[in-house]
């Protein structure tokens, strides 16, 4: 069996589109608990917040093209991956500088998001989805202006936590 360009890159983007909808449930799994747990830094809260409604429609809009290329979405995979990110947000929990190394791996993860919808436009463009194109295009605005967001928050955020221990604050989140 031989495809051809076209084929192929469906077939890439089908699977890939898949990984992504898990991508975005294991965001959600990592970035609750985190908002669940958070007292001192509100602007980190409320931008969490504003992610987690962000990161509702980024799946809503994968949920839109793979209907529309005839597939559904994968339970059960993400089942599987939101739980191992609960994990991964649960390791950081014990440790005093929550706070940030929620702030690195936050700022890792939403790299990792960026990377994953760049490719899937690549595949997009490739395969002829236009419609697909612009409804990851939103999802990669919404993952570069997060990166951003925890990059340039990033030095207050730590600057806040020395604070916070200096005060005895007994290093709460
Ligand atoms: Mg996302
Ligand atoms: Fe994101």
């Amino acid at each position: 069996m031989n495809m051809n360009f076209t084929d192929q890159a469906r077939d890439i983007f089908i699977v890939g589109l898949r990984n992504a909808h898990a991508m975005e449930n294991q965001a959600l799994s990592i970035m609750k608990p985190q908002a669940s747990r958070i007292e001192s830094y509100p602007q980190v809260l409320e931008r969490l917040q504003r992610h987690i409604a962000e990161t509702e429609g980024q799946i809503q809009r994968l949920d839109t093209i793979l209907q529309g290329m005839g597939e559904s979405s994968s339970a059960f995979k993400d089942t599987a991956q939101s739980f191992m990110g609960s994990m991964a947000a649960m390791g950081h929990t014990v440790a005093g500088d929550e706070i940030i190394k929620n702030s690195l791996a936050n700022f890792a993860f939403e790299n990792y998001e960026i990377a994953a919808y760049t490719s899937l436009m690549t595949l997009a463009e490739a395969g002829g989805f236009a419609e697909a194109e612009s409804l990851l295009r939103q999802n990669l605005d919404e993952e570069r202006a997060m990166a951003r967001w925890l990059e340039d928050n990033l030095p207050a955020v730590t600057l806040q936590y020395v604070d916070l221990r200096a005060a005895g604050a007994n290093a709460k989140v």
